[in-house]
């Protein structure tokens, strides 16, 4: 096993791009150093580039508005991406070192097949010495381009390399207590040890002003961190940004601490990727059984039931106030168990949720 670190690096699409659209060479290549230095000091290095769509629609755009279509932002993606690969290269080549495309999609559970082969190459690429630079496979994929600007396809790479350190770079400082342009007094969070809802809040929704796209960093933040690695979001154009996080500079942008514990790919899986399809709420005795003692939930713990779920898929798990609890695969559909809770019978016994497909969430408000 190498002694070497592991670091994800993911720079957003507005960082990336210069004002006429196309990839910042200048920022490229300044990245390419210190990416260098940072493998030259023990650590391998994903980069997680967005930027395509941005590249490609400065080739054919005509410098008409960027479309908003999705099925024609990855075909545009198609054109972007050997551009921005292209300056990649040229940028790491200036450091003598050499890059290799990997292109993700469905990162998840899903299709476990492709998540050990992915698993597979960024080894067989680090032991090489070559740099990854990674984006989603945007011609059979639209997630980020819809949502997150690969944020979360950075954090499942994180979690998946069992990175040390996982930075986004973006152009704000890091998380605000408010919206800096709004309000004077809003000052940089450096430090988070747990994502709650008032963080939540804070960062606000997607493309809301300074803190645009503040609240798909903290969903990427808390995969990261529930996968047992450190976050930090701080500014693209911190000259040195990367020294100054591995030298602990704590005011360089936003950094969330790691659980202690990390969730396996599938319990992480349950936890952020599955929409929940219905509620169980269960007893404080029930809550004791699975938070303390980590065990299955049973059915005579559950004292209803709502929802329209089948069996298999993701439901949450709340307590006696309505508090989320935990979220779980069933393994019953809705109205059996119903039956099996809520009607004298078969209250006894019966496992409703098996301890391997639960995910405690208690206190993190997921
Ligand atoms: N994968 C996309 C890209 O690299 C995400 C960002 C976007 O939608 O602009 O361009």
């Amino acid at each position: 096993m190498s002694a070497r670190k592991r670091l994800v690096l993911k720079i957003g699409s507005s960082s990336v791009t210069s004002d006429d659209g196309g990839p910042d060479r200048e920022l490229l290549d300044r990245l390419a150093r210190e990416v260098h230095d940072q493998m030259n000091e023990g650590w391998d290095v994903v980069v997680v580039s967005s930027g395509a769509v941005a590249a490609g629609w400065a080739a054919i755009g005509e410098g008409k508005a960027r479309p908003v279509d999705p099925g024609l932002l990855q075909a545009v993606s198609s054109v972007g991406q050997h551009r921005l690969m292209s300056e990649w290269a040229d940028a790491f080549a200036s450091v003598d070192r050499t890059v290799g495309q990997v292109l993700l999609a469905r990162l998840g559970e899903a299709d476990r097949q492709q998540y050990l082969h992915a698993e597979q190459t960024f080894a067989h690429l680090f032991a090489l010495g070559v740099v990854p630079i990674v984006n989603e496979n945007d011609a059979v994929a639209d997630d980020e381009i819809r949502f997150g600007d690969n944020d979360r396809l950075a954090a499942l790479v994180a979690h998946l390399i069992r990175a040390d350190r996982f930075v986004m770079l973006t152009d704000a400082a890091g998380l605000f207590t408010a919206d800096p342009r709004l309000d004077a007094d809003a000052s940089l969070i450096q430090e988070v040890s747990e994502i709650d809802r008032s963080l939540e809040l804070v960062a606000g929704g997607p493309g809301e002003g300074a803190t645009g796209g503040m609240a798909s960093k903290l969903a990427a933040a808390r995969i990261a961190t529930w996968s047992g690695v450190e976050t930090v979001i701080a500014d693209a154009r911190n000259v040195g940004v990367l020294a100054a996080i591995e030298g602990g500079n704590a005011s360089v942008g936003t950094t969330f601490h790691p659980r202690s514990s990390r969730l396996s790919a599938h319990k992480l899986w349950i936890a952020f990727a599955l929409g929940s399809r219905g509620q169980i709420s269960i007893d404080a005795g029930a809550i004791r059984a699975l938070v303390s003692e980590g065990g299955s939930l049973l059915a005579v713990g559950v004292v209803g039931v709502d929802g329209d779920f089948t069996s298999g898929d993701a439901v949450e798990i709340l307590g006696p106030d309505g508090e989320l609890v935990a979220k779980g695969l069933s393994q019953l559909d809705a109205s059996t168990s119903k039956n099996w809770t809520l009607t004298s019978g078969e209250q006894t016994g019966g496992v409703v949720i098996h301890r391997d497909d639960l995910v405690i969430l208690a206190g993190s408000d997921v």
